[in-house]
């Protein structure tokens, strides 16, 4: 399904031009117009889906053997150094648009691309109460 209001089903489906890196009958692989670094781009499945949480298991299959191919031709491409997969899922997690998209962020050496995180520290009460809640949840 196609979503009406969506910005990333029109480009998807060709509705909106985009800088389009790969089609197949499911996907386009666009560059993204705010680049973290040089040939950021983005996988956007054809259907609808808001996140991953949504997203069905054959796509979101097909999407990770994607973006394995993308970026080996990109590394290739474009010299980088190595590759950060980025998918965010929520507002609070940074998703600003709401049709599920992988993030295919180029590396390079030295680069200033920041996607890390203050390192915490798993404390015993922390780890046995995910350990415990998460294992009395159904699958
Ligand atoms: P997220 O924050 O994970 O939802 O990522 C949304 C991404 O889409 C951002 O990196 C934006 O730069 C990118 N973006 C938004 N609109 C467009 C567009 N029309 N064409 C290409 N990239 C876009
Ligand atoms: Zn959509």
């Amino acid at each position: 399904m196609k979503k009406e209001d969506c910005i990333f089903c029109k480009i998807a489906n060709g509705e909106i031009p985009s800088a389009t890196l790969y089609e197949d009958e499911n996907f386009r692989v666009i560059l993204d117009l705010g680049p973290a670094s040089k040939g950021h781009a983005l996988i956007l499945p054809k259907e609808h889906s808001a996140n991953l949480y949504e997203l069905p298991d054959e796509t979101a299959a097909k999407a990770l053997i994607l973006a394995k191919k993308i970026i080996s031709r990109m590394t290739r491409a474009l010299g980088c150094d190595g590759y950060n997969i980025v998918q965010n899922n929520g507002e609070a997690a940074g998703q600003t648009v709401h049709h599920f998209h992988m993030h295919l962020i180029p590396r390079y050496q030295g680069d200033q691309v920041g996607l890390g995180w203050q390192v915490g520290e798993l404390t015993d009460a922390d780890k046995n109460e995910i350990l415990e809640k998460f294992q009395s949840t159904e699958d």
